[in-house]
């Protein structure tokens, strides 16, 4: 059994996509292709916003934001403390500060009061500038922007969604990368909608940041290709990437999310007696990048995943090690902000096999096979 099974995936897609990479390399129009435009529009398109700007991956759509909103050195930016390590690094890579903050138990994201009160002190201590909040839609789901955005209001940050899991994901039928002041995907093989390589996306409704990306994203670039107003990043999204990227978006409106929602209700059939299994609140919509559940300690959860993998079946543990306690942020053991939730799911989550091309069979084996170890 495949914990992401792309290889399926690519078998019932093979004869559009082989001939959409033919074409690529038939045209020899490697960079910049008409095929990149188009896929622009049409993420653009579903997604519900003006516009979108592709980039090489989903790290440096997040590093273009901080950009374009010149966030440097003085500036803290509020960043959940359970997500992968992008979501931190991009912040230190700029020269800005990351303030890590707990997130909720039950949904992984982040969580309003603790980044209040995270605010509120960064605000007291008087030595950074608060500027902006990583929101991650993290395993799929997208974060409380329904709570997310008045807070952000109140003490005037900007919103920066994460969305590299999020994509496909909704909050009352409006999609994910829809709800931050910039939103950021990524096409990563293995995020909900992957492309055969590194890519990535920003998303926003705001005319002069999107000419700002598409400068940064080709060398800060002014009227023309060798005319530098700006420094910025050779951070471009192949053709080939693109190409193969609308077939998988047609794939993926057309049944992908819906297959992986139906996946995850018949997990969540038979493992919700006998595990902690994930909650998708009222309204919230996901395209589950992940299924997480939360066992009750760590003893139990390596004891499962041994007995799983005997039976041939992959599991992961997303994410071992809080973000502030990453060595390269050098905070440590006596970090000032409460983060116990996120020490708690360190230590006791784990994602199962999931994927649009995951049978009925396969997810009675899983989770049959989890209940008798249990
Ligand atoms: C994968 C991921 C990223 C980074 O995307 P890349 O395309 O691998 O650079 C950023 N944030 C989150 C939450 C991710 O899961």
């Amino acid at each position: 059994m495949q914990f992401r099974d792309l290889k399926q995936q690519y078998q019932v897609l093979k004869k559009e996509i082989d001939e959409a990479m033919i074409k690529v390399a038939t045209d020899c129009n490697f960079i910049i292709g008409e095929q990149v435009a188009q896929l622009e529009k049409e993420l653009a398109e579903y997604v519900g916003v003006k516009h979108c700007v592709t980039c090489a991956n989903g790290t440096d759509a997040l590093s273009i934001a901080m950009m374009v909103w010149d966030i440097k050195e003085g500036d803290a930016v509020f960043v959940p403390d359970f997500t992968f390590f992008s979501s931190g690094e991009i912040v230190s890579h700029c020269g800005a500060t990351p303030v890590f903050v707990d997130v909720d138990k039950d949904t992984f994201n982040i969580d309003c009061s603790s980044l209040e009160e995270a605010i509120k002190k960064v605000t007291a201590e008087g030595k950074l500038t608060p500027k902006a909040v990583v929101a991650v839609d993290l395993f799929g789901l997208p974060a409380d922007f329904i709570k997310l955005r008045p807070i952000a209001d109140k003490y005037g940050l900007l919103i920066l969604e994460d969305g590299a899991q999020g994509f496909g994901g909704e909050i009352n039928g409006k999609k994910a990368c829809s709800f931050g002041d910039i939103a950021t995907t990524s096409f990563f093989p293995a995020k909900p909608l992957g492309c055969y390589g590194d890519g990535g996306a920003l998303f926003t409704d705001d005319d002069e940041l999107a000419a700002l990306m598409e400068s940064i994203r080709v060398h800060g670039k002014g009227t023309m290709k060798y005319d530098n107003v700006r420094i910025g990043l050779n951070s471009r999204l192949d053709t080939i990437q693109a190409a193969i990227l609308s077939v998988k978006l047609k794939a993926f409106k057309e049944y992908e999310v819906e297959a992986v929602n139906k996946a995850a209700e018949k997990y969540t059939a038979i493992l919700q007696d006998v595990v902690k299994t994930p909650v998708v609140p009222e309204g919230f919509y996901s395209s589950w990048a992940q299924y997480t559940i939360q066992l009750s300690d760590m003893k139990t959860r390596e004891r499962l995943q041994s007995a799983l993998k005997e039976q041939g079946i992959p599991s992961m543990v997303y994410y071992p090690k809080p973000m502030h306690m990453q060595k390269a942020f050098g905070y440590g053991e006596d970090y000032k902000f409460e983060c116990s939730n996120t020490v708690k799911l360190c230590n006791t989550v784990l994602s199962l096999p999931m994927h649009p091309y995951l049978t009925d069979e396969d997810i009675e084996k899983v989770a049959h096979s989890l209940k008798i170890c249990l």
